[in-house]
């Protein structure tokens, strides 16, 4: 028995969220008294993951894996649970594992909580709190099924490395034609940029901008930082940035470790989007303005005065730390 945690990579790393399901995986199976096994598909280096607290790593190495597909995903780390006899499988909030998390709980028979926000409260029974009514709300849900399957939301607990030995293992699941019933074609991206869901930092902008040829300095900051860039939902509407780029309720959640906020008001539909972010910096010239409640750091002022400084400010940081 062990909890059984899937790890997601891209180009043969990795990601972070990958990592910190790891970390989490590790302090329930503490709490249970029992070890970690992780699944990597076409992943990166078993060691990694041992950073993070795996004891074994099952690596499936399969060419027909080699684009997501939800119903083979599904199907491998199904067989992986039961081969490891887990009674918690732990996934993260992706759009992937969103997808594939149904599947698995059905195969396992299992209960689903997804968007998990903490620690379990308890082990036996098993209560678990996760964000709900978009991150407005916590609620402490009981899972009562022998098999459990968690969606830890993005930032939710944190990388902590737990030295561990990570022994891997080559894993052979079974699959046949029925788990590739559907197949990626192609896959057209829409920029080479780092996306809004993936971005640890995100630079975003509203209509205090007050037009979208001031946009260069919002893209300017972004890069000096490494950030994506995003906006709200007018900026949008009036085609000043690209539909891609809207945050919030009725556009994309960010969960960054830094959003930046400017000329946003903080309107409770965009605030829905960003909720699960860690830190959240708001620039804006109305001191009443909503964002600022929701902000760890705020700046009263002219965007047009500061976002200047604030990019030949970091230039300066970064040259002196290079
Ligand atoms: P504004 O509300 O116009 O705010 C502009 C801000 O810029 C102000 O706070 C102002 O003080 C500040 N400002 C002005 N000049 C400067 C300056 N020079 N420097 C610094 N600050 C300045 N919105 C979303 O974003 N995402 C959603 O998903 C979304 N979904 C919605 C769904 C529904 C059903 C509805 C009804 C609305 C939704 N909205 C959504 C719209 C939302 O209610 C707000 O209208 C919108 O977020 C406001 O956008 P904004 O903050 O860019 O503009």
């Amino acid at each position: 028995m062990s909890v059984l945690v899937y790890t997601e990579s891209e180009n043969g790393s990795f990601k972070k969220i990958a990592l910190e399901a790891v970390s989490y995986a590790k302090a329930i199976a503490n709490e249970m008294g029992t070890t970690v096994t992780a699944v990597s598909v076409n992943g990166g280096d078993a060691s990694q993951l041992g950073t993070y607290g795996a004891d074994k790593v099952l690596e499936v190495a399969n060419d027909k894996l080699n684009d997501f597909n939800a119903e083979a995903y599904a199907d491998v780390i199904a067989q992986a649970a039961k081969a490891e006899d887990a009674k918690v499988v732990v996934l993260t909030q992706s759009a992937d594992a969103k997808f594939m998390a149904p599947l698995i709980a059905v195969n396992l028979e299992a209960g689903y909580v997804p968007n998990v926000a903490a620690a379990p409260e308890s082990i036996s029974p098993f209560k678990v709190k996760h964000n709900v009514f978009t991150n407005k709300a916590f609620a402490i849900t009981q899972i009562s099924t022998e098999v459990k399957v968690l969606g830890l939301g993005k930032n939710a607990f944190g990388l902590k490395e737990n030295s561990a030995l990570a022994t891997a293992e080559a894993f052979n699941p079974t699959l046949d034609d029925e788990d590739f019933s559907t197949k990626v074609i192609s896959i057209d991206k829409a920029t080479d940029k780092v996306t809004i869901a993936d971005a640890e930092t995100v630079v975003s902008a509203g209509r205090g901008m007050k037009g979208p040829e001031n946009w260069g300095m919002i893209e300017d900051l972004a890069d000096v930082l490494g950030a994506a860039t995003a906006c709200s939902k007018p900026v949008s509407d009036m085609g000043w940035r690209p539909h891609g780029e809207h945050v919030g309720q009725t556009g994309k959640p960010v969960a960054s470790t830094l959003y930046i906020a400017i000329g946003i008001s903080g309107a409770i539909q965009h605030l829905a989007g960003i909720n699960s972010s860690k830190v959240k910096v708001v620039i804006n010239t109305d001191p009443e303005a909503p964002f600022f409640k929701a902000a760890d750091y705020g700046i009263v002022g002219d965007a047009f005065e500061i976002v200047p400084q604030l990019i030949e400010k970091l230039k300066v940081f970064k040259a002196q730390n290079a």
